[in-house]
């Protein structure tokens, strides 16, 4: 499968934020948006240009996109299946991406990044209620009870990102550091969700 092979913080300082792709170094001054918040490149400290209404709109897509770590092709397959729903198509879209099992885990702070996240769900360390599931983009269902098999319950990998804290944040989501256990309690509302991003923007923009 293809996948972004380039610097990952490159992508941060495009966005001009921080979209958290490397775990732990991105709560330390070692950011490279800290460092340099400029747009990387041969001209990125001279960029001044007035961005159009559509390139806010792609900037909000790319953003998303890249923090959940996803190529174009999977991205707008989630915007069509969210405008296939009778909700609000842009909650719709961020609780596809927020119900992936890749994200639960790095949420209920398994793995210190979404992309590590991933790794843990490919190399068979994760179960969902009690059966091995080594795809990341599996939709998770409210009531499921995600786990770290107990043969991996060792990697130094899981216990750095635990101490990194994040899973006890989130009221919609059960943690049980003990077990490496966690559940996801419910469909969670838009506003409990800690991701600050106008998806509004992204349904504009596909919908045009
Ligand atoms: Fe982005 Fe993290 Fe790199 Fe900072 S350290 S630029 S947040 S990936």
């Amino acid at each position: 499968m293809a996948r972004y092979s380039d610097a990952n913080c490159k992508l941060c300082r495009r966005e001009g934020e921080k979209l958290f792709l490397k775990g732990a170094r991105c709560l330390t001054d070692k950011c490279a948006v800290e460092r340099r918040q400029y747009a990387p490149g041969q001209h990125g400290q001279n960029m001044r240009r007035k961005i159009s209404a559509y390139g806010l709109q792609l900037r909000e897509k790319q953003k998303v996109r890249r923090m959940y770590g996803m190529l174009e092709a999977q991205f707008h397959n989630y915007y069509e299946k969210a405008a296939a729903r009778t909700g609000v198509t842009g909650e719709e879209l961020v609780l596809f991406l927020e119900t992936r099992l890749d994200n639960l885990v790095y949420r209920l702070g398994f793995a210190a990044s979404r992309k590590q996240a991933r790794q843990l769900v490919r190399h068979r360390h994760i179960l969902v209620d009690g059966r091995i599931v080594d795809i990341p983009s599996y939709n998770v269902k409210p009531r499921q009870v995600i786990r770290v098999k107990d043969k991996s319950k060792g990697l130094d990998l899981v216990h750095g990102a635990l101490k990194l804290g994040r899973g006890d944040e989130i009221s919609w989501l059960r943690l049980n550091k003990a077990s490496l256990e966690g559940e996801l309690l419910e469909l969670p509302k838009r506003s409990d969700i800690p991701l600050t991003a106008n998806e509004q923007l992204i349904v504009e923009l596909y919908s045009k």
